[in-house]
């Protein structure tokens, strides 16, 4: 499925444009966006651009037909006559518009960066599996549930009571813990194929403690590598309850994983702005940035070189001697990640990891090869 949309990028990156390219942020959860602010953001953003008022037109009736956009970023790629084409993002990528040039460069980072998460809920008798990723799109019989999670259906050869509360199924009595363990072992090895198959990287647990844990201990040891949390949940609790506690468990993990990153870059990375362009920019020695999704600054960059310039007040290019222009930082570092195939965390929120990235790394730090 990555696959397939990384090849419907690439097809829009090579597209001669002029079109629109715009990541605008959705996520409710966002104070921004409260009684959907971003519709007028958009539209600004659009007359700031240049956008021609057709094409404006057609992009504003579809974001304002969707009350809920089910996303925290529509990513949205469209031309005069022709493309029109809306990913839903399940993660926070910094708002970006451009009318002209295709810019994909933040969905192939969003693509990279962002690892699906897969979640087995399980009890004795019941088996659910839910994968969400940075894209995740509904296909088949699949369907789209909250929080971006999409459940996949897996079915074991063996007809255990399961879910439907079947009544000619009897008691809890007559299931021995042997029983269970077979089920569990089927089960173990069909949610391994569903892992991989999916590309999940990063597997939660959830459901009655004990449940779990026996589960846990019967995956294959490349599966039980994966397993970055074990919840316990009530399989009876109303679906949208399971998946808002899935989506927490899901934060909590990518908490500890930034948490790591930045530890990790502690003891042997690179920090600040200076520091940190120039080794991934003139080094070519860093592969993970973590950088605050807030980072009110501006470079310098130069078109020509697709460099940024160190110097903030050099209006000519140092290398090619043509004019360099001011941007956002952020949009710089995400062309340069990509370029530099970096991945790139943005750090947003209020918490250890923000302060942590703000005042003991000056904002931007990378973990280097060397
Ligand atoms: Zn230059």
């Amino acid at each position: 499925m990555a696959q397939d949309l990384r090849q419907a990028i690439t097809s829009v990156a090579g597209r001669p444009g002029p079109l629109l390219s715009a990541y605008l942020s959705v996520n409710a959860d966002i104070p921004e966006n409260q009684r959907r602010a971003y519709l007028v953001r958009l539209r600004d953003a659009m007359n700031d651009e240049g956008v021609p008022e057709g094409l404006q037109q057609r992009v504003r009736e579809y974001t304002e037909d969707e009350t809920h956009p089910g996303a925290r970023t529509l990513a949205i790629f469209a031309e005069e006559d022709g493309l029109f084409e809306i990913y839903r993002l399940q993660v926070d990528v910094p708002e970006s518009f451009r009318w002209g040039d295709p810019y994909v460069a933040p969905l192939m980072l969003a693509l990279d960066e962002y690892e699906p998460y897969g979640a087995a809920v399980l009890d004795a008798e019941r088996f659910r599996y839910f994968v969400v990723s940075p894209l995740s799109t509904a296909h088949g019989d699949e369907e789209m549930k909250a929080n971006g999670f999409r459940e996949v259906n897996v079915h074991p050869s063996e007809p255990y009571p399961r879910g439907g509360g079947s009544t000619d199924l009897d008691p809890a009595g007559r299931k021995h813990q042997s029983n269970i363990h077979t089920f569990y072992k089927e089960l173990a090895g069909l949610t391994r194929d569903v892992t991989f198959r999916e590309g999940v990287q990063r597997l939660i647990l959830a459901g009655p403690r004990e449940r779990t844990a026996e589960f846990r201990r019967t995956l294959p040891n490349d599966l039980q590598e994966r397993v970055v949390a074990e919840e316990h949940v009530d399989l009876g609790a109303p679906e949208g309850e399971l998946l808002d506690r899935l989506e927490a468990v899901r934060e909590r993990a990518e908490h500890e994983r930034e948490k790591e990153l930045l530890d990790k870059i502690r003891e042997s990375g690179v920090r600040g702005l200076d520091e940190t362009v120039a080794a991934l920019q003139e080094e070519n020695r860093v592969y993970h940035l973590a950088a605050l999704w807030e980072l009110e600054a501006d470079i310098r960059w130069c078109d020509n070189d697709q460099l940024a310039i160190h110097d903030v007040s050099s209006e000519e290019c140092p290398f090619c001697g043509r004019k360099t222009r001011l941007r956002t930082l952020t949009d710089v570092l995400i062309d340069l990640a990509a370029a530099r195939g970096a991945r790139l965390d943005f750090v947003l929120g209020e918490d250890e990891n923000t302060e942590t990235l703000r005042d003991e790394f000056g904002g931007i730090a990378g973990l280097t090869r060397f």
